[in-house]
């Protein structure tokens, strides 16, 4: 089960802050959400929290493991706070819209490379991509 906020800032050696608490709170609530809606919804709470003051947030939690930073090539940047469970993500073309899909395998890395050149190999980055229900209809 998740800890709650404070707790996974301090576990990883983090200060407790409230612009550190409430982008967590932002991405416990929404899934793959972009730096944009991150920051508007932040300030929703907390109205004199800069723009950098975010980055600067989101950066140290992504640094620290708390939270995942996806980037599908030609999308923006996404945040989200499920993690640790190697998922992967199904992208529409079309929209941009983002899913999470459970590895089949379950931990990193999840696909065999025919060759991997002596390299210790940990993962392999998966991502599906095609046309959601709504583009397709
Ligand atoms: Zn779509
Ligand atoms: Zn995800
Ligand atoms: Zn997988």
């Amino acid at each position: 089960m998740r800890s709650e906020p404070e707790a996974q800032l301090r576990a990883a050696s983090l200060r407790v802050t409230r612009p550190r608490l409430a982008v967590l709170a932002v991405l416990a609530e929404h899934k793959h959400v972009d730096t944009e809606t991150v920051i508007s919804l932040v300030r929703a709470e907390l109205p004199t929290v800069s723009h950098q003051a975010v980055y600067d947030v989101l950066h140290a939690l992504t640094s620290a493991r708390l939270i995942r930073r996806i980037q599908p090539s030609g999308a923006n940047a996404r945040y989200e706070s499920r993690i640790g469970d190697n998922h992967h993500h199904v992208v529409c073309r079309s929209c941009g819209a983002i899913a999470d899909v459970d590895c089949a395998v379950g931990h990193a890395p999840c696909l065999t490379a025919s060759n991997d050149h002596g390299f210790e190999v940990d993962e392999a980055e998966v991502v599906y991509w095609g046309t959601c229900p709504d583009c397709a209809a």
